[in-house]
C-alpha cells in the first residue's frame, strides 16, 4: 500500500509514525453474577461514579485538550471547551435516561451480571438510535456507546480515559473512536487520526475539527495491512493517507508532529483572488455554532438546523421556547442575516414525530412532508421565527423549506408562512416580509429548481441529501464514499443546473451540505456560480484562504470541465493534478 484514500474528516497535514488504537480491553463474559440486588447496587453506584465524571469533565477539566490543540487561539480555546463540555453533558443525559435504566435493571433481575446487562441494554439503544437512519442519530448511538464503556470501565475497576497506545507525535489509527477518546488522544498529542470506518459527521470527528487535529475516515481494512510505526503522512483535508519512503517527510529522530495549525480568524466580505464576492455563512446547531461562526467571521448563516437546537428536549418546543432559542441565535449573529429552516423531522422521531403509518422508508417522510402534516406545529414555528427576528431587530426572516419535492409541496408551504403572516396582522403585529427559499436535497427538486426559482426568494441546495436520494444510497454509510463524493458528475450537473434555474430568474443560490465545508471543492463550487456557502464554522478560516488562492476566471473554467467530464477520477484529475501535470 502506499495511499490509503478515505473521506476527509478534520483539514490539515500531519506526519508521525502511525499507532494503532485498539480500546482498553473491557471485562470479557461471562461474568458470574452475584444476586440481582447486589448487582443493581453496583450499576448504580458506578452510573453515579459516571455521571460525576462526565459533569467534572465538563465543567472545565477539558481546558488541557483545548490548550493542546489551541494555544495560538484564544477565541478557540473557550469553544472547543464549549464543544467538549456540550458532548459530555449530552452524553451525562444518557446515564439518567429511564429507558436505558430500566432495560439494564430489567436484565439484572433475570439474573445478568450488571456488566452484561449494562452492555446489553447499551447496545440495544445504539441499535435503536441507529435504525432511525438519521446522521443525528447515529451520532448519538455513538455516544450512548461512548459513555456505556464509562460506566463498563467503572464496573470493571479500570480507570477512565486511560491512554492504551502511544499517541505523542503519532497517527493513531483504528476502526472507530468515540468522542471521549478523541479527547483523551488530543490530551496525549496526537498529531493525527486515520480510521478504517467513522463518519465525518460523527461526534468524534466535530470534535476532532474542533480541537485542530487532521482525521481521515473511511480508509478501508487496508488501514490494518500497515506495520505499526510506519511512518505516514495523513492529509485530512484530502482525505487520504501515505506511507512515506525512508528519508522522506520529518525523520523519526525529530518531534514528528508537523500538525497544521489554522491561521487566526478573518473577517469581512470574502472574495476570490480577482475579486469575486461568495458570501461564507455557517450553518448552526447549536447556540455555540452561532457564536463560533460570528468569532471565525461568518457573514451569517445559510442554516439553521431548528430541530437541533432542541435535541434535549422531550417533545415539540412551544412557541416561547423557540422564539427564546432564536432570538439567541439572531443575537449571536450580531443581527447578521439568518436563514432558520424548518423542522426537518423524520416520521418515526417519537413524540417529535408523529406515529409510523408503516410508511416504508418512514425516514423519508420528513421535512416539509411532516410539516404539511402537522400544520399546527409548522404554524408555531413560523410565528415563532417571524416574531423573534422582529424582537431582535434582525431585519427580514428568512425562512427555508427543508425536502422540497413538488411545486404543491412549496407553494403549500408558503401558503402557512402568508397564513403565519395573517395572524400576526390580525394580532396588530407588523412584520417584514419574510424571505422563502426552497431547499433543494431532492433529485425532483432539480428537475423542477426552475418552477420553484419562480416562486421563491432564494435556493439552497442541501448536497448531503441530493447526494444520497440522487445516488440511491446512505449518506452515513462509510462504503458509500465514492457514490457520495462531491466530485460525482452527477451531482456536479445537478449544482450546475440548480444555480442556472436561480439565476435564469435572479434569485440567488447557495450550498449549504457538508461539501461546502471542503477547500479542496471551493473552485468547483464557485466556478458553478454560488453565490453563498453554507459551512461548519470551524471550516470558515480554511474556507476563506481557499477562496482567497484562486481567481474566478481560472474557478469557472475549472466547473465548466468537471460537469463535462464523466468519472469521479477525471473531476479529481482536474482539480488535483498529479504532481508531473501541474
Ligand atoms: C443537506 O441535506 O445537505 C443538509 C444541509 O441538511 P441536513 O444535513 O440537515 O439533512
Ligand atoms: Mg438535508
Amino acid at each position: 500500500m502506499n495511499t490509503l484514500i478515505g473521506q476527509p474528516a478534520s483539514p490539515g497535514v500531519a506526519e508521525g509514525p502511525i499507532s494503532f488504537y485498539r480500546p482498553a480491553a473491557l471485562p470479557s463474559c461471562p461474568i458470574a453474577p452475584g444476586d440481582p440486588q447486589s448487582q443493581a447496587a453496583r450499576l448504580a453506584t458506578c452510573l453515579e461514579e459516571a455521571r460525576a465524571q462526565c459533569q467534572r469533565l465538563a465543567q472545565g477539566a477539558d481546558a488541557a485538550s483545548a490548550d493542546a490543540a489551541s494555544a495560538d487561539a484564544a477565541s478557540a480555546d473557550m469553544t472547543t471547551v464549549e464543544l467538549a463540555a456540550e458532548i459530555l453533558s449530552a452524553q451525562a443525559m444518557f446515564l439518567s435516561d429511564p429507558m436505558l435504566l430500566d432495560a439494564a435493571r430489567e436484565r439484572i433481575a433475570q439474573g445478568m451480571a450488571a456488566e452484561i446487562a449494562w452492555q446489553e441494554s447499551v447496545e440495544a439503544l445504539a441499535q435503536q438510535l441507529e435504525a432511525l437512519g438519521d446522521e443525528m442519530w447515529c451520532a448519538r448511538a455513538d455516544d450512548v456507546r461512548d459513555v456505556g464503556q464509562r460506566v463498563l470501565r467503572a464496573l470493571a475497576g479500570q480507570p477512565q480515559g486511560a491512554d492504551p497506545v502511544p499517541a505523542q507525535g503519532c497517527i493513531v489509527a483504528g476502526a472507530n473512536l468515540l468522542a471521549s477518546e478523541v479527547m483523551a488522544l488530543a490530551r496525549s498529542g496526537v498529531a493525527g487520526l486515520a480510521l478504517a470506518g467513522g463518519s465525518p459527521t460523527a461526534h468524534a470527528a466535530i470534535l476532532a475539527r474542533a480541537l485542530g487535529i487532521p482525521m481521515t475516515v473511511g480508509l478501508g481494512e487496508g488501514l490494518f495491512d500497515l506495520a505499526a510505526g510506519t511512518l505516514v503522512q495523513l492529509d485530512g483535508s484530502a482525505g487520504a493517507l501515505r506511507a512515506l519512503s525512508p528519508g522522506e517527510g520529518a525523520s523519526p529522530s525529530q518531534p514528528p508532529a508537523t500538525t497544521a495549525r489554522q491561521e487566526p480568524p478573518l473577517s469581512g466580505p470574502a472574495h476570490t483572488a480577482d475579486g469575486h464576492r461568495v458570501q461564507l455563512l455557517c450553518n448552526v446547531g447549536t447556540l455555540a455554532d452561532a457564536e463560533r461562526g460570528n468569532a471565525l467571521g461568518a457573514e451569517g448563516a445559510g442554516l439553521v438546523r431548528s430541530e437541533f437546537l432542541f435535541l434535549d428536549h422531550p417533545s415539540l418546543p412551544n412557541e416561547g421556547q423557540q422564539l427564546a432559542a432564536y432570538v439567541s441565535v439572531f443575537r449571536a449573529l450580531e443581527a447578521k442575516p439568518v436563514v432558520i429552516r424548518t423542522w426537518d423531522l423524520a416520521a418515526d422521531k417519537g413524540a417529535w414525530g408523529e406515529p409510523d403509518t408503516g410508511a416504508r422508508q418512514p425516514g423519508l417522510g420528513r421535512g416539509i412532508r411532516w410539516g404539511l402534516r402537522q400544520t399546527g406545529a409548522t404554524l408555531a414555528q413560523l410565528m415563532a421565527i417571524l416574531r423573534a427576528v422582529h424582537l431582535a431587530g434582525a431585519g427580514r426572516a428568512r425562512i427555508m423549506i427543508p425536502f422540497v419535492s413538488t411545486v404543491e409541496e412549496w407553494r403549500a408551504a408558503r401558503g402557512l408562512v402568508d397564513r403565519a403572516m395573517d395572524r400576526l396582522a390580525a394580532e396588530g403585529q407588523r412584520v417584514k416580509p419574510p424571505l422563502v427559499g426552497a431547499m433543494i436535497e431532492v433529485p425532483a427538486a432539480v428537475w423542477m429548481a426552475d418552477a420553484l426559482a419562480a416562486e421563491a426568494d432564494f435556493l439552497s441546495v442541501g448536497s448531503n441529501d441530493l447526494a444520497q436520494h440522487l445516488m440511491a444510497t446512505d449518506r452515513d454509510a462509510p462504503e458509500s464514499a465514492e457514490l457520495l463524493s462531491g466530485l460525482q458528475p452527477a451531482l456536479l450537473r445537478c449544482l450546475q443546473a440548480v444555480v442556472a434555474a436561480g439565476h435564469q430568474t435572479g434569485i440567488p443560490v447557495s450550498l449549504c451540505g457538508e461539501m461546502a465545508s471542503d477547500p479542496a471543492l471551493m473552485p468547483l463550487l464557485v466556478g458553478l456560480g454560488f453565490d453563498s456557502l453554507s459551512l461548519q464554522p470551524t471550516s470558515l478560516p480554511s474556507a476563506r484562504r481557499a477562496l482567497a488562492s484562486i481567481s474566478y476566471t481560472r474557478a469557472r473554467d475549472l466547473a465548466s470541465e468537471a460537469t463535462r467530464c464523466t468519472t469521479v477520477a477525471e473531476v479529481r484529475a482536474l482539480i488535483a493534478p498529479p504532481p508531473e501535470t501541474r
